[in-house]
């Protein structure tokens, strides 16, 4: 055993612009003096976090992520995945206060703005230290750390080999039901280009573990879809405006190649079924007026999704990258966005470009926390 190692609990925490990402090292006890050596307070919070999937009104874990046999510190452990509003930061920080947390001589390794912004909070209600690391390193140490414990953390959607009838359905929404999920090697990655789509997006070309820089971004991000899905279409929850684009169409809304040529712009290749304004209809009265709350929802994803592609295939060929890694909370139960970016990143780069995908999505940022517990 390592006597040096940090007094336990072990968290790695990410506090961002909308959400708080929380990852829990749960220690497997190896031998009765250990357990006997875990005070109340720590047994208390362990059992409280890995018996409950829900903490508070709006504290959630994500049990279907969780990483079992995860070593850090040479210590054997499960992986815990937990997150929460950030605008509820006060109320956690008041469950953590009722638990005992403030008992515990703690420092946690935490990213995201947040962990500037709420550092004086953590002293004064649960006595916590906040190690502030910097939120790039820690997402790009959190990427390749759960990849390389995870078989099938990597993966893409494959098009259909073959698109069976489309019959009356439009060709691109066809294509898109029928691609699959398909696992991906992800063991010989670099380079390649890392967009994280969180409130607002950044883009890093990533050539070698500590070898990487900051290419772009865009404000345009999961914070503008949810925003401008609550201001046009009423939606209350992000669960709803994905639900809720799910079932819309973006064509009463938006304006369409064909919409201006009749059909397709044959002389550039351009499709007649491409969107040539995002939200170009709505210029119209009588279409305003017959649109629904899913098409302004569908929309609204469509145009947030394609501009995020379009940025994101302008930087991989300016940095001659073939691979597109993408991952951030906007991707959370979204598989209409990760599909329209393997479309768009293979049309409009004639198949060049690959988009890959990550099981644990937004959590990257709070695990590359926890692994400086290895430090
Ligand atoms: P940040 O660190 O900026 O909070 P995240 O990677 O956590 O970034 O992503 C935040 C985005 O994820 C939101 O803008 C929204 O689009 C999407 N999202 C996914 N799940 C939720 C949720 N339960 N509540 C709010 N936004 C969510």
């Amino acid at each position: 055993p390592d006597n040096n190692a940090p007094p336990m609990p072990w968290f790695g925490m990410d506090i961002g612009g909308t959400l708080t990402k929380l990852v829990y090292f749960e220690p497997r006890e190896t031998n009765r003096r250990e357990l006997d050596k875990e005070t109340e307070v720590l047994k208390n919070i362990r059992r409280y976090l890995t018996r409950n999937s829900a903490y508070g009104k709006t504290g959630r874990r994500d049990v279907h992520l969780q990483m079992e046999n995860v070593t850090i510190r040479g210590r054997r452990g499960t992986l815990h995945f937990i997150r929460f509003p950030t605008s509820e930061v006060g109320a956690f920080l008041q469950l953590a206060r009722s638990k005992g947390m403030a008992a515990l001589v703690n420092t946690i390794y935490a990213t995201g703005g947040g962990a500037y912004k709420f550092e004086e909070d953590f002293i004064k209600e649960v006595n916590m230290r906040l190690s502030k690391l910097d939120e790039l390193d820690a997402l790009i140490a959190g990427v390749l750390f759960v990849d390389s414990m995870n078989p099938h953390e990597c993966y893409y959607w494959a098009p259909p080999e073959q698109l069976t009838d489309t019959k009356d359905t439009p060709y691109l929404e066809a294509a898109l039901s029928q691609y699959v999920r398909k696992p991906f090697d992800f063991s010989n990655p670099y380079p390649f280009l890392l967009v994280n789509i969180g409130s607002g997006v950044s883009m890093l070309v990533v050539n070698a573990p500590n070898d990487y820089y900051r290419v772009s971004g865009t404000s345009l991000g999961g914070g503008t879809f949810l925003g401008l899905c609550c201001l046009l279409a009423g939606c209350s929850s992000f669960e709803e405006a994905i639900a809720l684009a799910a079932s819309g169409d973006n064509t009463t809304v938006d304006k369409l190649v064909r919409d201006i040529y009749g059909g397709d712009y044959e002389r550039f290749g351009l499709r007649g079924d491409l969107v040539a304004s995002s939200f170009g209809h709505m210029c119209a009265a009588e279409r305003r007026a017959r649109v629904s709350r899913a098409d302004l929802a569908r929309a609204t994803l469509v145009t947030i999704t394609n501009n995020i592609g379009s940025i994101a295939r302008l930087c991989a060929s300016n940095e001659r990258l073939e691979r597109v890694v993408f991952c951030g909370n906007f991707l959370r139960v979204n598989p209409l966005s990760m599909k329209l970016l393997s479309y768009a990143m293979s049309y409009w780069s004639k198949g060049a470009l690959k988009a890959l995908f990550l099981e644990h999505e937004g959590y990257f940022g709070a695990v590359g926390c926890l692994l400086h517990y290895d430090n």
